[in-house]
């Protein structure tokens, strides 16, 4: 392949990233800090150090590829809109990234396209006043949640009374808030959707369970769903993402309601934590499915079918420096393991250091050689 792509952020997604470009042999330059888990796999000297919020260095970026995309979507999307304009292909398209990082402007388009989402108000003044009558309408708890900058649940803050408003507007100070009524939802499902220049295709639905906020497990495919639930669950994602342009993987985080309704959490304009387990269960990982995608080469549908079940567990950084290795230890040792390291160090507390993904004929047999990793991982736990 004679095509570099240009790949904003280089943490572990665009280190996943790297990896299916290096197996194409298409050059991946990415943009982030010195030495970022996705330089550290890539060995050439290409590579743009600086932010990805700074408009210089996304132009020195833009200027030496082909196309552009994102592994985060906390960029600077104006800049993006200019040098697509000026004649880099971006994707997925920059008004998207644009909609998306923002979740209360996420959750307008969402709502305007007719898409099912939990019900939102937006804020103005965070003040006490204007908190306590949102409880007033929303009733308790409901989830006061960051516009901006949001991920691994960093922006959001249970309010679970009138009491708690003060903590809430404490650990959320300075940051532009919306409100979301609380769902009580009976799991919480994802699908990754390919949007191609031709076609919207997407993986199973799976099952993440989070703790704290943050994603812990992927089952893949959901356990206990009915084919109507997973069906409907794919045909929600696939109408959500149709509603915004651009090319490439969204992942579409799912509420099922005890009523068997389904509900729009979030969509995340790139590959996600929940199609990890894809890279070993599947033919085309969502990692070669982006790639492919943007680079407009052909993906055949069938080659997103799993081969076996999965189940990813995330390795999160414990209270301990280092204290995650234990994880490691323990899945290097577990049959039908792979296991994920990130390059980022000695780890600190929940941060996402790795993960490990297994693969067997059955869910069952899958979860049983599961369950004792989940133990050590509740046990390093921060
Ligand atoms: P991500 O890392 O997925 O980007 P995020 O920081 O953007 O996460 P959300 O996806 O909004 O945060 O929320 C994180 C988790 O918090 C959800 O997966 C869910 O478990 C819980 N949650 C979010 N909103 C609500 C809600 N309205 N009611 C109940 N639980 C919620
Ligand atoms: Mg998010
Ligand atoms: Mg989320």
């Amino acid at each position: 392949m004679n095509k570099t792509i240009g790949v904003l952020g280089g943490g572990q997604l665009g280190r996943m990233l790297a990896e299916s470009a290096n197996r194409l042999n298409i050059k991946l330059v990415a943009l982030d800090k010195p030495a970022a888990p996705a330089k550290q796999i890539t060995a050439h000297g290409a590579h743009v150090d600086g932010s990805f919020k700074d408009p210089a260095s996304i132009r020195a970026l833009a200027s030496a590829v082909d196309v552009l995309t994102i592994e985060i979507e906390h960029v600077d999307a104006v800049v993006l809109a200019e040098v697509e304009a000026a004649g880099t292909p971006v994707h997925p398209a920059p008004s998207t990234i644009r909609l998306i990082q923002d979740k209360f402007e996420q959750k307008r388009h969402l709502r305007a396209a007719g898409i099912a989402v939990p019900d939102f108000v937006g804020l103005e003044s965070n003040s006490m006043e204007e908190l306590a009558r949102v409880g007033d309408l929303l009733g308790y708890p409901y989830m006061l949640k960051s516009r901006k900058e949001a991920y691994d649940g960093r922006g959001n803050f249970p309010v679970s009374s009138r009491d708690s408003i003060p903590a809430a507007q404490a650990a959320l100070a300075g940051r532009p808030l919306y409100a979301e009524r609380w769902c009580p939802f009976e799991c919480e499902l994802a699908v990754i959707v390919v949007q191609t220049s031709t076609d919207t295709l997407t993986y199973p639905a799976v099952e993440t369970v989070h703790a704290d906020s943050i994603c812990k497990l992927v089952y893949a495919p959901a356990r206990n769903i009915s084919t109507a639930t997973a069906a409907a669950a794919s045909a929600l994602a696939r109408r959500a993402v149709a509603s915004f342009s651009g090319r490439g993987i969204f992942a579409v985080e799912l509420f099922l309601q005890p009523s068997g309704d389904l509900l729009v959490n979030e969509i995340a304009p790139r590959p996600h934590n929940s199609g990890h387990w894809t890279i070993e269960a599947c033919p085309l990982s969502q990692f070669d499915a982006h790639l492919r995608a943007v680079l407009d080469l052909p993906l055949p549908p069938s080659s997103l079918l799993p081969r076996e079940p999965a189940i990813m567990l995330n390795i999160l950084g414990g209270a301990a420096s280092g204290a995650h290795l234990a994880l490691v230890d323990a899945a290097l040792a577990t049959p039908r393991c792979s296991v994920h390291l990130y390059g980022k160090g000695p780890g600190t507390p929940g941060r996402k250091m790795g993960h490990i993904t297994l693969t067997a004929p059955s869910m069952s047999e899958a979860s049983a050689l599961m369950a004792p990793l989940v133990h050590v991982a509740d046990q390093i736990a921060a």
